[in-house]
């Protein structure tokens, strides 16, 4: 018997080790099968190089756990170790990766987070006495033990294999007991190990599939077989709309298959569905840092060996091979797109409604993506038509260019609640595009931006003839008195809360009575803070609706005439008023001339405050007998109602009340 102490550079081991690893103490299955598939696989090369010239017999990996004794054992038949070499492989730890890894790191323990490969000493995050049997395959070779209780001291004896390979014998400690139950074990070899390249078993049965989809040549796969290696990775998923299939040797190594989902208006929910495997061992499926983020919305599997894993995601970002890996992922992804817009256009606008997020998402994040999709991505029409940005422009040019020479697209989110506006833009030869998943408000923005000479209105942000200004529109002759009067009565029977800015225009008999509009500015922005844009004093604001009405419109005659012949008289008496009181208030101001407020005796000072009182009186005398007479004028109630009801924004007891006046109308 042979008794050491295990070389590291570090002090002790033990307690950095489960200190470190705490919240990622399953790894250790995966690190000691991961090692008993290369032993294996480094068998298989000194076999097919003749250097091995025995029986290779069945060469599994096998892992047992027993409950009860709180014990996993992992059995390989590989090249197994001679006595030198567990000195060497296993005692001087101070040469392999961990023990360098730990001590370099061990002043910054909040920034490691994740994934490294601490190899066979990660077994002690788990157990309090780890031991190894071990036979090398070299001709003459003797059985070696080598056991150690999570001190740096370890003890070596003659072994008990009498076949070629290694066993790997873990005694759980009493917080790590679990981990031999079976469900347990389960659980981990299907999360880590179910691609590995050699047969794992477990209590009898094949855990794994050595030869995953993406290590097969994509000519002899069939788009079932993509799909059904989808199904199997997330069960719960509905079918993905394309696949693509990754291969690199050079620059670096990498291979995968990526799926686009179905993603219809929820981004989160879809994210982090790639896996990253590492020469077929599951690494992580959190791939942030490691492709841009749009694409954390594929599914898939990606395996490289060129990805550092043991290093922080930080550094990660910086890591030349990340780059180039995210770089070359984009651009395979944007040439799959763009080949399915060349040759099999149908399918893609099938899918467009599908895809349609994640691509605005590539194009708001990704400049270079943006390049390369504005060459395929498509724009739908409230006709359920599809176009290339350049389509669309052909399209709209001639017709939807204003007299300042800027293009106008139109567009609506919601073809429902936007019906009168999208029909008075098509009356006018014009073409409206649907944008309505929750990116497009930023996306507007962006194509906004990218377009020269171009600009992007909701169809209800205006009467369409200002939305494109073909001439200049003339408006009705009104009297600023009769203005503010209208004003007063509209707001009257208007819901409380929003502020509204009332205008008369003549938008000609056919258009409706009363329109219903919000400005495009001050709508694009408060959207925006409500998706967190950051711009919160547009969000604070009171909404604000600017009510367009028509003054060519027949009703709105009527209404004129009603006003008219009922309110004349009030009305002129209140002028006459309003004009005394004017007279009064001309003749102070005169007698206070330009003199200094310190120099105005104070009984001239009391009568000019008591004038304007007087004046204020008036006016609000006047807006009463407005409101009043719109209280009870149902021709303006029911075309308020109606301009509301037609932008869904008449509801409830207003909504009962419409209802029930509408009825006794027809009576
Ligand atoms: P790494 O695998 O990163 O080299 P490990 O700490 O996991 O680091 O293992 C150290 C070394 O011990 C391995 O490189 C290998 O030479 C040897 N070793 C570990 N497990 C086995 C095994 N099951 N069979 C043969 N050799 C092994």
């Amino acid at each position: 018997m042979q008794k050491g102490t295990i070389g590291v550079t570090t002090e002790n081991i033990f307690p950095i080790i489960k200190k470190f690893l705490y919240s990622d103490h399953e790894i250790f299955l995966r690190e000691l099968v991961s090692n008993a598939v290369d032993a294996t696989q480094k068998l298989k090369a000194l076999a097919g190089t003749g250097e091995f010239k025995g029986e290779l017999g069945e060469l599994k990996v096998s892992v047992s756990a027993d409950s009860k004794k709180g014990t996993i054992t992992i059995s390989d038949s590989g090249i197994g170790m001679t006595e030198e070499e567990v000195q060497k492989y296993i005692n001087q730890i101070a040469f392999s990766s961990a023990g360098e890894y730990l001590d370099k790191y061990k002043d910054q323990l909040s920034n490691i987070i994740g994934h490294f490969g601490l190899g066979f000493y990660s077994a002690f995050m788990v157990s309090s006495k780890v031991e190894i049997q071990t036979l090398s395959w070299k001709d003459g070779a003797e059985p070696v033990k080598w056991s150690c209780k999570g001190d740096p001291n370890y003890e070596i004896t003659k072994g008990k294999r009498k076949e070629r390979g290694t066993d790997i014998i873990l005694h759980l400690d009493d917080e790590s007991k679990e981990y031999a139950e079976q469900s347990k074990v389960n659980y981990l070899l299907d999360k880590y190990c179910k691609f590995l390249p050699v047969e794992i078993v477990f209590e009898d049965k094949t855990i794994n599939d050595p030869t995953p989809l993406w290590t097969k040549k994509p000519s002899e796969l069939k788009e079932e077989d993509y799909m059904e290696f989808y199904r199997r990775l997330y069960p719960a998923q509905e079918d993905p709309l394309f696949y693509i299939h990754l291969n690199v040797d050079y620059p670096f190594t990498l291979t995968g298959v990526l799926y686009f989902p179905k993603i219809k208006d929820n981004v989160e929910i879809s994210r982090n569905k790639i896996q990253l495997y590492c020469n077929q061992v599951f690494v992580t499926d959190s791939v942030e840092n490691i492709v841009p983020d749009f694409l954390t919305l594929l599914h898939g599997v990606i395996d490289s060996p060129d990805i550092p894993l043991n290093v922080s995601r930080s550094y990660l970002q910086s890591d030349s091979n990340v780059k180039k890996i995210s770089g070359h992922i984009t651009k395979k992804v944007a040439d799959r797109l763009e080949e399915l817009f060349k040759n099999e256009r149908n399918k893609l606008e099938d899918k467009w409604d599908n895809l349609k997020l994640f691509i605005e998402y590539g194009m708001l994040s990704d400049e270079k993506f943006f390049e390369r999709a504005e060459k395929f991505a498509l724009l739908k029409n409230t006709d359920n038509k599809y176009f290339s940005f350049e389509e669309y422009k052909q399209l709209i040019e001639s017709n939807q260019t204003d007299k300042n020479k800027k293009l106008v697209y139109l567009y609506a989110n919601d073809s429902q609640k936007q019906y009168s506006y999208i029909e008075s833009a098509k009356s006018k030869g014009y073409d409206v595009l649907l944008l309505d998943n929750q990116l497009d408000s930023h996306f507007v923005n962006l194509l906004e931006s990218k377009f020269k000479d171009s600009s992007f209105a909701r169809v209800d942000s205006d009467h369409i003839d200002k939305l494109i200004l073909k001439e200049e529109i003339k408006t009705p002759d009104l009297p600023s008195q009769e203005l503010n009067d209208l004003s007063a009565a509209f707001e009257s029977v208007l819901p409380q809360g929003p502020h509204y800015n009332v205008t008369v225009e003549n938008l000609g008999e056919k258009e409706n009575a009363v329109l219903i509009t919000q400005s495009e500015f001050m709508r694009r922005y408060r959207d925006m803070s409500a998706l967190g844009g950051g711009m919160n004093f547009y969000g604070s604001l009171p909404e604000s609706f600017n009510i367009i009405v028509n003054h060519d419109h027949p009703v709105i005659q009527k209404i004129f005439e009603q006003k008219r012949s009922t309110m004349q008289g009030i009305l002129d008496q209140i002028s006459l008023q309003a004009e005394s009181v004017k007279q009064k208030l001309d003749s102070i101001k005169e007698k206070i001339g330009d003199k200094k407020d310190e120099e105005i005796e104070t009984s001239l000072k009391d009568e000019k405050i008591a004038a304007e009182k007087e004046m204020e009186n008036v006016n609000q005398e006047r807006d009463s007998k407005m409101k009043e007479f719109a209280q009870n004028n149902q021709l303006i109630r029911q075309v308020c109602d109606l301009a509301l009801l037609s932008n869904g924004m008449l509801k409830g007891e207003e909504l009962d009340k419409f209802i029930k006046r509408s009825l006794s109308l027809i009576k």
